[in-house]
């Protein structure tokens, strides 16, 4: 296995600006630091993930990236309505923040926090990703790669750029 090429196993760091395809406008973006992924984990999103495969360090591209394969289409339905108390009290409530429920199946569900009404104390979950829906752009600068330990394969992510810090 090449050292140098993007593929199964690499810890790739990169930069990158994530745009909206339909209007151009930047969704989000890596500042200070570049973001770091275990490649072939579904560490991001499977369409950026493929589009990445066989690049090198200092390669530069724009990945565009369908809803379907980025965070899905958006299913249908009104957001649920939950009463704040229904939460630890120490949780903070925050517009975006994503919550994993377990139901009586042990089946875990995911939501995201799509609004707080503080008025009524309730808040609006939907288990739609807030970008569900959306088609992206990714550019992206690969900035570094190397091969992961045998801890990150173990764990299925990264432990920083450098392989060292372990935060968990
Ligand atoms: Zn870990």
């Amino acid at each position: 296995m090449s050292n140098s090429i993007v593929a199964d196993d690499m810890v790739v760091s990169f930069n990158y600006t994530l745009r909206r395809a339909s209007d151009n406008e930047v969704l989000d973006a890596s500042e200070d630091e570049p973001m770091f992924y275990l490649h072939g984990a579904s560490n991001i999103v499977p369409g950026l993930e493929r589009q990445l495969t066989g690049r090198a360090v200092g390669d530069k591209l724009t990945a565009n990236v369908p809803a379907a394969e980025a965070y899905g289409e958006k299913e249908p339905g009104d957001p649920q309505r939950v009463p704040m108390d229904a939460f630890p009290e120490d949780m903070p409530l925050v517009e975006g923040m994503p919550l994993i429920a377990e139901g009586p199946d042990g089946e875990h569900h995911h939501f995201f926090i799509v609004g707080v009404d503080e008025e009524d104390e309730v808040v609006l979950i939907d288990s739609n990703h807030p970008l569900a829906g959306v088609d992206l752009a990714f550019e992206v600068e690969i900035v570094a790669l190397r091969a992961a330990t045998a801890e990150e394969l173990e764990h299925g992510h990264p432990h920083g750029p450098d392989g060292h810090s372990h935060h968990h």
